[in-house]
């Protein structure tokens, strides 16, 4: 079955990166089995900063693509980069991205930058040359200008969204292990809960447990659960590739956007990512209880209101906060990878 929904994926793959490889239906007609660890679950030969500053990894970039539409607030592109299987990385991991020029206050190089890699290992060509990242374009409002001031914009993020095909980026890492996924369990409920850019790792995960013929989407029975907070409907990021998971698999995959500027929450203000959460407490707290393993990603202001939400939850339950964020910390179920 998964096999079937694989081939769609294949076909959807090539519609959703036009330019990323010729290869579409002839190199994807195997198995993702080919860059496992054996077994294909165990963790310790993770990569980790194999590339460092001082001898970056000199990757292509294959395509870069504006990725919401217009009403969205702010720029997002999804950018493939091809490291011709040199680089390789896992689900959850980052990469560095040093940008090109020097700082203006020191004449130093500028530092990296990291980034979460938002394809699966395999890459969205599923040879395993190619890594993409989802990266929005930071920019400076000026108030007194009352205007963009491009002498104040983001170097590396407006670095990564101009960039064309053929372009080289200088590479770090691979970054972090705090955000892979458990699969020596292939039960684990995983509860992944992003803002913005904060879907990238998320979208590695949900390709290798959805999209691809690995092991790990063949093992896996548990449910993955996203739930995505951004501004509005044109700012939602891959909503095309999560609707076709969730027609597919609606007993594995679920999905929820809270939509700030366009839903309210029940006490009728914005509704956040929290509030989102919120009207599935009680699920949550059962799934975590029985080892489901939840995630944060995104900009670090999603963190207060989501521990502030979890726990007057836990306090309408009789349920000590504190502790019970700890206990899920040292069960390794509780990810937060915010920036
Ligand atoms: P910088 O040049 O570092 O500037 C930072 C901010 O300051 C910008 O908003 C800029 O407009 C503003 N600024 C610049 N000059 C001034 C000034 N004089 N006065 C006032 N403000 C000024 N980002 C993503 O988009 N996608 C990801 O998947 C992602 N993953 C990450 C994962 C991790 C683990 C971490 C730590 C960060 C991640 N980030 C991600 C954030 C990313 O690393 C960068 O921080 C981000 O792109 C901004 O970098 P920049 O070089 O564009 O901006």
């Amino acid at each position: 079955m998964k096999t079937a929904f694989f081939a769609a994926c294949v076909a959807s793959a090539a519609a959703f990166a036009p330019s990323t490889k010729p290869a579409f239906g002839t190199s994807l007609a195997g198995k993702q089995d080919f860059l496992e660890a054996e077994p294909y679950w165990d963790q310790s030969t993770v990569p980790v900063n194999v590339y460092k500053n001082k001898a970056p990894f000199t990757g292509k970039v294959v395509s870069t693509k504006r990725i919401v539409g217009p009403k969205a607030t702010g720029e997002t592109c999804h950018i493939i980069i091809d490291h011709n299987g040199d680089f390789p990385y896992w689900e959850g991991q980052s990469w560095g991205v040093i940008p090109p020029g020097v700082r203006e206050k020191d004449g130093k190089p500028h530092s990296v930058r990291l980034y979460s890699i938002a394809s699966s290992r395999y890459g969205d060509d599923m040879t395993g040359k190619t890594g993409s990242l989802c990266v929005r374009r930071a920019t400076y409002w000026c108030p007194e200008l009352k205007a963009e001031d491009p002498a104040k914009k983001g170097i590396c993020s407006n670095f990564l969204c101009d960039t064309k095909p053929g372009d080289e980026i200088q590479m770090t890492g691979p970054a972090g292990k705090v955000m892979l996924i458990p699969e020596e369990n292939p039960n684990t409920d995983l509860i992944m809960v992003a803002t913005g850019t904060g879907i990238a790792p998320y979208r590695g995960f949900i390709r290798r447990l959805f999209f691809e013929d690995t092991p790990a989407a063949n093992a896996y029975k548990g449910t993955a659960w996203l739930f995505m907070g951004v501004a509005n409907s044109d700012a939602l990021l891959y909503d095309d590739e999560l609707q076709e998971v969730k027609k597919k698999f609606p007993n594995n995959f679920r999905l929820d956007y809270a939509l700030s500027r366009e839903q309210e929450n029940k006490k009728g203000g914005k509704m956040y990512v929290q509030d989102k959460v919120e009207e599935y407490a009680d699920e949550i707290f059962t799934k975590l209880d029985n080892g489901a393993h939840i995630y944060f990603c995104g900009l670090k202001g999603m963190m207060p209101g989501i521990q502030d939400m979890l726990k007057s939850v836990a306090e309408s339950k009789k349920i000590d906060y504190e502790e019970w964020v700890k206990e899920l910390k040292a069960k390794k179920q509780w990810h937060v990878e915010v920036y």
